[in-house]
């Protein structure tokens, strides 16, 4: 198989779950982890005649979603109702948004190392989850095999955002890249903790290939529920080359959904594809279209902060893209733009950002003081620890300077390497780990106090 004859094309469904302090559809409190059944009402157990009234606040985060992806805000948006059987379902249908979404088309600009490109996004609507099936007893834990099933109806009726990408994306970097900028861009909106490990953050992931320069799609596998960044790439990838290798061989590649086994590192069957028909979508009797004001929406819009893509835009300039992305979608980059405005030079900041724990925002100018006076590296390391948790003193680490001067350091290395003429032997072998040795040694004996990084260079260069 070619590579490079094909490409992927990639769509995701990201579905998030709202921060709200209750259910889309009832007054029951969400809670994470509480105890099973025990958030629940006529509403949300489908009790007959028991009415659903939206919840404001999640209109309003799908809103602001909208706006941060700059999708064109409905203004006559329609539930409706999307039937479907399963115990975790008690109404038949989950409310839903088909026709007329709350967010209508709009676009993500992803930052890659050729510039930015242009991700489409197709909708972003609001919808309620379903309830949580827990199958148990049995040997695997899992619904093959298991004794009973129960259900658990705490999740049902929490407000759920899905926000689906055009299939625009043409890697599993290029997918996972957008996955986590978009998590991020979710998180800084505060509109959802976005966890795939709780549960509040998962995808859906619709991968094809096509041949370079080919127009149209082929068709598509659909892997559901994913929940793990990780896995999530790997589906990717073994999706791509599953079917680079049916396509090659004329196999034929069947339109359907799969679940991906990490184990194997395969795809295999899961079901046929449900054609939306089969949901036989319909308008919600129950509920009035929303239908927000322009007030509203220029009310939200002055909400929405400055975007992770935006920040790494303007600090790529200054650290290179792959370490402005890392920051940003680490929520790190405080800390480098925190260090910088107190002289650090760019690189260093970024540098320490990647690597440091969190310090206190007003601990930057101690810390830049700290950084660049080449203070001992156990200095710097209880520095940076103590900086996490409350106010810092500089001057108490400033005295502690390395000896960063060569003049003093030679004659320290020299006696170091003169009485280790065993090791000499073995570094000039080629076993270059050694050289750790020597600089342990000088540190020894120079009490901690040597600028690690200039010994680690100086015994390197009278090695030869
Ligand atoms: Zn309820």
């Amino acid at each position: 198989m070619d590579r490079s004859e094909w490409e992927a094309v990639v769509g995701l469904e990201v579905h998030a779950h709202l921060k709200t302090r209750t259910k889309m559809f009832c007054r029951c409190e969400l809670e994470y982890g509480g105890a099973e059944n025990t958030h629940t009402c006529p509403v949300c157990l489908a009790h007959p005649g028991a009415l659903p009234v939206p919840n404001a606040r999640a209109i309003e985060m799908t809103i602001l979603l909208g706006l941060a992806l700059e999708c064109e805000i409905s203004e006559r948006a329609v539930f409706a109702r999307k039937n479907y059987f399963y115990p975790d379902l008690p109404k038949g249908y989950q409310i839903s948004q088909y026709e007329a979404p709350l967010c209508g088309p709009g676009r993500f600009l992803l930052p890659t190392e050729d510039g930015e490109r242009e991700i489409g996004i197709v909708r972003a609507h609001l919808e309620e989850d379903a309830a949580k099936t827990v199958h148990a007893g049995g040997a695997t834990g899992r619904s093959i095999g298991a004794e009973y099933s129960l259900v658990d109806f705490n999740r049902g009726g929490t407000p759920l955002l899905e926000i689906v990408s055009a299939p625009d994306l043409r890697s599993a970097d290029e997918a996972m890249s957008f996955l986590r900028l978009l998590r991020q861009t979710i998180r800084e909106l505060g509109i959802s903790d976005a966890d795939m490990e709780k549960g509040t953050l998962r995808a859906d992931v619709n991968v094809s290939v096509r041949r370079a320069g080919e127009e149209g799609f082929r068709p598509r596998w659909e892997i559901k529920n994913m929940n793990s960044f990780r896995f999530v790439g790997r589906a990717i990838e073994a999706a791509f080359r599953q079917q680079v290798e049916a396509h090659e061989s004329g196999e034929e590649v069947v339109q359907s959904t799969y679940d991906y086994d990490p184990d194997t590192d395969r795809l295999t069957v899961h079901r046929s594809k449900e054609e939306a028909d089969d949901y036989r979508y319909f308008p919600e009797p129950d509920l009035v279209p929303v239908e927000p004001s322009a007030e509203l929406v220029e009310r939200l819009r002055g909400e929405v902060p400055e975007s992770p893509v935006e920040r790494i835009r303007r600090l790529s300039g200054k650290l290179g893209l792959a370490s402005a992305a890392e920051l940003v979608t680490t929520g790190n980059e405080w800390k480098a733009e925190a260090l910088a405005a107190e002289g650090v030079d760019w690189k260093t900041a970024g540098a320490i950002a990647m690597n440091r724990d969190d310090f206190l925002p007003e601990n930057a100018g101690a810390l830049a003081r700290i950084v660049q006076a080449n203070v001992t590296r156990e200095a710097l390391d209880e520095a940076f620890a103590a900086a996490a948790v409350g106010p810092i003193d500089a001057a108490e680490y400033l005295s502690r300077t390395a000896l960063g001067d060569e003049a003093t350091l030679a004659p320290v290395i020299d006696a170091v390497i003169a009485a280790h003429p065993d090791q000499v032997e073995t570094y000039r072998g080629g076993k270059e780990g050694v050289l750790g040795f020597f600089v342990g040694q000088v540190m020894r004996e120079t009490q901690g106090k040597a600028d690690a990084k200039l010994v680690s260079e100086l015994v390197r260069s009278k090695l030869g």
